[in-house]
């Protein structure tokens, strides 16, 4: 069956799970993607200000989170909606590494600003949008940080095979494959998530494959489910926008979690790792911190300062 798969994806051998290369795991700070653990990266969908930045660090940490992500260089759909801070908001994403420990992951959308995003970031995000710019993937390759490459929204998973061998044939063994939804006829939600391609992703290749739920719903309601369902497909882990107060962010507030339904979406969690044998978040919020009411979670965080 295996070889029939093969034949299919012939163009991307590298990327094609062998005898010998059966999983390959990436190492971010103290961490394995691809590995043991079940590694949920969660943070806003850009950053804002520094209070909304620490305060979602804290929380999503103490909930379990690993990495924490956050745009600062922005690709959006309309050209007026706002486009990320730039360089302020990547020195916000580092004290943020340095109060929270977390690992950082932010996109980089052009390869001129690869070596600066590289100095903040410990993990390069492609965007969809950008999955098939492969000046970007191999100047993202050159970094030498491993690279989250998310599915373009009209992208085969040959498509995105494609650009995942681009990387690797640019030296970078250290790639990260995200489904994150992908267009169809159905307009209900944002995108149509796959999950065939993450059991498909899992059973060809031997990159880690994490999911998006937040940006194949778009709707924060699905992200639990979807979320799940990820899960029970055989992800290695998540991406998910997670906001202080979602109704006022500056992008994707839809789509994003609060800190109590982030919370309970990582205690749903729990029964679906262990069917796979996989240990449960590690989570260090008490009872009676979880799910509190999202005023106290924000702390001093500002209603203003997200105008
Ligand atoms: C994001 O992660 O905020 C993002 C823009 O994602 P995508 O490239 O999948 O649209
Ligand atoms: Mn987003």
């Amino acid at each position: 069956m295996l070889e029939n798969w093969h034949e299919q994806f012939a163009e991307t051998p590298d990327c094609l799970k062998s005898a010998l290369r059966r999983q390959t795991v990436v190492r971010v700070l103290d961490l394995e993607i691809g590995g043991d653990e079940f590694i949920t990266m969660a943070g806003p969908c850009s950053v804002e200000t520094e209070s909304q930045l620490m305060a979602t660090a804290s929380h999503v940490r103490r909930a379990g989170a690993r990495i924490l992500r956050g745009g600062a260089f922005k690709p959006r759909s309309s050209p007026y909606a706002f486009q990320g801070l730039g360089l302020e908001g990547l020195k916000m994403l580092a004290r943020a590494r340095e109060e929270s420990g977390l690992a950082i992951v932010t996109e980089v959308m052009s390869e001129e600003d690869v070596p600066l995003v590289a100095e903040y970031a410990d993990i390069l995000q492609i965007g969809s949008r950008s999955m098939e710019n492969y000046s970007l993937l191999e100047a993202a390759a050159h970094s030498g940080r491993p690279v989250l490459l998310k599915r373009g929204m009209v992208a085969t998973v040959a498509d995105l095979l494609r650009s995942a061998q681009c990387i690797l044939d640019h030296g970078n063994p250290q790639v990260i494959l995200c489904e994150r939804g992908i267009r169809t006829f159905e307009t209900a939600m944002r995108n149509t998530f796959d999950a065939a391609s993450i059991a498909l992703l899992k059973q060809v290749s031997h990159l880690p494959v994490i999911a998006d739920p937040s940006h194949a719903a778009g709707h924060r309601d699905l992200v639990p489910a979807l979320a799940r369902i990820a899960v029970a497909a055989g992800a290695d882990g998540l991406l998910v926008e997670v906001h202080p107060n979602p109704d006022k962010a500056w992008s994707d507030g839809e789509q994003s979690l609060d800190f109590a339904g982030f919370d309970e979406m990582m205690a749903d969690l729990d029964p679906y790792l262990a069917l796979r044998g996989l240990a449960p978040h590690d989570r260090e919020l008490s009872q009676r911190e979880r799910g509190r009411p999202r005023c106290e979670a924000v702390g001093s965080y500002s209603m203003e300062a997200v105008g």
